[in-house]
């Protein structure tokens, strides 16, 4: 089977009734939102965009994404979900990269999209989503090709220098079929997404929801009070949060929440034992998943029935995927022995966008290299023990030291910087920068703050700067970093 009937118009016909989307705006039926995606399709094909154009995003999230990621399906376009924690240039670069035909964004993304395209002029410009409206005509796709692109989802490589990760449909259905299995499905199943849906952990839910026909929940953003609210009414079976959200949403409870809930999908970083043991304690249906954008999300998963006994693991492989631990003298599963994570699986995306270097480096003999290290227990348990040395999670975005430090060595009398992580209770980890610089220059913290918050995200931008003499390097001229981040201890 190469093609299968198009999800949305297989599910309005099928089930027109049944709620497809929740937002604070309001309830859409898979009729209703077949018939919206269609007419904006049709929409978006009067101003040029046709199948295979790239069409970029910037927004959090929201019904209109959600409508728009519905509408572009439609014209089996490809959506390149940017992340507008980045900046004008940083963006830029993605959009110029995918050969972006449109870029569109919410009143939120206005300012960075504006400064996008001050950089960069996609074939038919920017357009704000308030001016997309639905229109008398209709597109509707004709089946689903399961190897065509639906995204392109930008993630950072160790050279800082960000990957285009294609994923197909084929990746989604796998996905949504093996989560479906390692997680349960009812038919009554409301999915809350409260996570931007530029990442793929968001976007998944939504396309999964699809698959199942279930319904997704959107709020517009993260809140506190809101999700708890939400969950807490009894209305929510499964919710997909990041360990600084439910560290947030349970920090002042005492209680856990309604039986209905059955599923807080964790994911997006490695999460704090004490967080996860504290979820259990109240009582909270706590499922930690390993995975990453190449994975199209969950490699691994922990079901909540182990969640007890093997806190700090992150579960075993999902249906249909293969995880094994590379080590110098081979593959193994052995059990205590450490090495790289390599996956393979249907949901594992073919390759990085344009990028012959880093597929030849990341995808060899049909596995993909995580750049995780990770080791299985007795029982086939994985534990990931830590990302790629110099990677730095904060709040579940990828810093990569290699672009921080390429931006402080542009300012004036900076000879050498080297970037670490320092763990932090909130972000679990924050960039700090170490500096050498040329001697006589005058140089302060503040003005290599500025200078960097110019070039880079804020999340990207060092908490601290540390002026030192020199940089601890091997013998061979190597920066070691380990010895810096002991400094920080
Ligand atoms: P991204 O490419 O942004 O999706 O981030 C994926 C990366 O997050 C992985 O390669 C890991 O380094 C990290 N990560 C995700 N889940 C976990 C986990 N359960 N434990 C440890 N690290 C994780
Ligand atoms: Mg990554
Ligand atoms: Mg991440």
């Amino acid at each position: 089977v190469r093609s299968i009937p198009d999800w949305l118009r297989g599910r309005a016909i099928h089930h027109p009734d049944h709620p497809a989307l929740v937002a604070p705006e309001g309830t859409w039926t898979y009729r209703e939102l077949y018939d919206a995606a269609c007419e904006y399709a049709a929409s978006l094909r009067i101003l040029g965009v046709t199948e295979g154009d790239r069409v970029a995003v910037i927004a959090k999230t929201g019904v209109k994404y959600a409508l728009m990621m519905h509408a572009i399906m439609q014209l089996n376009a490809v959506v390149v979900p940017l992340n507008w924690r980045l900046t004008g240039i940083e963006l830029a670069k993605q959009v110029e990269d995918a050969e972006v035909a449109i870029l569109l964004f919410d009143e939120g993304g206005a300012t960075l999209a504006r400064d996008v395209l001050q950089h960069v002029q996609p074939r038919y410009g920017g357009r704000a989503f308030e001016s997309i409206e639905r229109t008398t005509e209709r597109v509707e796709r004709s089946d689903i090709e399961l190897t065509h692109m639906h995204a392109i989802i930008y993630t950072s490589g160790t050279t800082g220098v960000a990957k285009g990760a294609v994923i197909t449909y084929q990746n989604h259905w796998w996905g949504a079929m093996a989560s479906a299995m390692q997680l349960g499905l009812t038919p009554a199943d409301r999915w809350l997404v409260p996570m931007p849906l530029f990442h793929v952990g968001g976007m998944a839910v939504l396309i999964r929801s699809l698959i199942y026909g279930t319904t997704v929940v959107i709020h517009n953003g993260f809140d506190v009070s809101a999700v708890n609210e939400a969950l807490d009414s009894g209305d929510i079976t499964m919710v997909s949060v990041v360990p600084t959200m439910l560290q947030r949403l349970i920090e002042h409870r005492r209680a856990g929440y309604p039986p209905a809930l059955r599923c807080v999908l964790l994911g997006g970083s490695a999460a704090p034992k004490s967080l996860v043991a504290r979820a259990l304690a109240l009582g909270i249906p706590v499922n930690q998943s390993y995975g990453m954008t190449e994975t199209n999300t969950q490699a691994t998963t922990l079901q909540s029935a182990d969640a007890l006994r093997k806190v700090g693991s992150s579960g075993k492989p999902l249906a249909n995927m293969r995880v094994r631990i590379a080590t110098p003298d081979g593959f193994t599963d052995e059990a205590g022995v450490e090495g790289e994570i390599v996956v393979q699986g249907p949901t594992v995306i073919s390759g990085y966008w344009k990028r012959p270097d880093a597929n030849a480096k990341s995808f060899r003999d049909g596995w993909f290299y995580t750049g995780d290290i990770g080791v299985f227990d007795e029982e086939g348990f994985l534990y990931v023990l830590d990302r790629r040395a110099d990677l730095i999670v904060s709040g579940g975005e990828n810093i990569y030291p290699a672009e921080v430090e390429s931006v402080l060595v542009q300012y004036e009398g900076v000879r050498e910087a080297a970037v670490v992580g320092q763990s932090d209770p909130t972000w679990g980890q924050v960039p700090v920068a170490f500096v050498v610089k040329a001697s006589e220059v005058e140089m302060t913290e503040l003005a290599l703050a500025n200078h960097c918050r110019q070039l880079l995200a804020g999340y990207k931008v060092p908490k601290a700067f540390y002026f030192v003499d020199e940089l601890p390097r091997n013998a061979s001229g190597k920066l070691l970093r380990r010895i810096l981040k002991e400094r920080l201890q």
